[in-house]
């Protein structure tokens, strides 16, 4: 037998034919689309087809649903993590951010991840499997029935390397930027990137004005190859040259992470090498100060180090921030919720 389809897996497009598929009017996909994406998790719940038409929707197709395994919010800022399971079984996780101007989520792409940086807790088990579109826009879709608010803005940084994902999340990014559905404007969105660089290239052409940022986390591919195994096959040089050719296409600023580990990244010659090599681009650095996973010796570098970093930078020209740490009693960094987990 065929397998049946998540209709959140499909963009409106490809809903639009699959009605037509089935013999139905094409105004259909909008009818459920909207359902879908109202958060919708039985066929009886859409009042406004057949009896007939719901029968055979539930032969062919499924919606995907999600259930909250595990929740945590902050007693410092309100961010709200979530360990959530999916319909087989795999478990991912998603954060609430709450900022003045809205409401952030945080979502994973994948269920564990290829990359293998070392500072990172996501991908200690490696990739399980790619996240469907559906999946994706599931995260948005029953968080924002959970907070019982709406999310305003949405970054791919949760587990997971969006370009390792590149398809399902291109579809996922249409759909939640859909009209008839959550409706979220691609500058509201942020796509985070370890860096590799066709898909950098691909995004760039794909005429979604979305906000790159590309995990940097390095002044030199000496430094890059110890902690970001990845940059073997994409070095910094060919790094910066595809978010030259996005920034030139797009016309949009890059943001690069730049994750403070003490001892490692963290120098004043650090900074130094750093403001060199990105000068004159369309970016903006954003420095992380990393979350301390058990699993690895790194810990987070001094605010003085941090300060001083940060001041060279500018002096450069170069406009800086440090990230708030958001959720620091929940262990709010990625992965670490689902390795607790899968520990246990
Ligand atoms: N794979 C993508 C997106 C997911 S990671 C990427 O690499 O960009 C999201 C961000 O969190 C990345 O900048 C990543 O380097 C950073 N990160 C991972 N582990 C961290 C930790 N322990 N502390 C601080 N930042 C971390």
């Amino acid at each position: 037998m065929e397998q049946k389809v998540n209709l959140k897996d499909l963009t409106f497009d490809e809903l639009e034919k699959f009605f037509l598929n089935i013999h139905q009017p094409k105004y259909r996909a909008k009818q459920v689309f909207q359902w879908l994406h109202r958060g919708v998790t039985d066929f009886d719940q859409l009042t406004n087809l057949s009896k007939e038409l719901r029968h055979q929707l539930k032969e062919i197709s499924y919606i995907s649903t999600l259930s909250i395994a595990e929740k945590y919010q902050s007693k410092l800022d309100g961010t709200i993590k979530y360990l959530l399971r999916l319909n087989d079984g795999n478990l991912i996780e998603s954060v609430i951010m709450k900022y003045k101007h809205g409401i952030s989520i945080c979502i994973s792409t994948q269920v564990g991840c290829r990359m293998g940086c070392n500072f990172c807790a996501s991908t200690i088990g490696g990739l399980v499997r790619h996240l469907t579109p559906g999946e994706m826009i599931d995260q948005v879709i029953f968080l924002q029935k959970d907070i019982q608010d709406r999310i305003s803005n949405i970054v791919l940084m949760g587990i997971g390397e969006p370009l390792d994902n590149y398809d399902n999340v291109i579809k996922f990014l249409k759909n939640v930027n859909h009209p008839a559905g959550i409706n979220i404007g691609y500058r509201h969105i942020t796509l985070s990137t370890s860096g590799l660089v066709p898909g950098i290239i691909k995004l760039s052409k794909e005429n979604m004005p979305i906000t790159l940022s590309v995990s940097l986390h390095a002044p030199n591919d000496k430094i890059r190859n110890t902690i970001m195994p990845v940059n073997r096959s994409y070095n910094i040089d060919k790094v910066l040259e595809a978010c030259k050719i996005y920034t030139e296409i797009t016309k949009r600023r890059i943001t690069f992470e730049y994750a403070m580990i003490a001892g490692v990244n963290d120098s004043a010659e650090n900074a130094e090498e750093l403001s060199t090599r990105i000068k004159g681009m369309l970016c903006h650095v954003n420095l992380i100060p990393i979350n301390k996973i058990k699993e690895k010796e790194y810990s987070r570098s001094s605010d003085k180090k941090i300060n001083t970093f940060k001041a060279i930078l500018e002096k450069k020209g170069i406009s800086t921030t440090v990230r708030r740490e958001l959720g620091g009693d929940i262990n709010a960094s990625c992965g670490q919720l689902r390795r607790g987990h899968s520990e246990n």
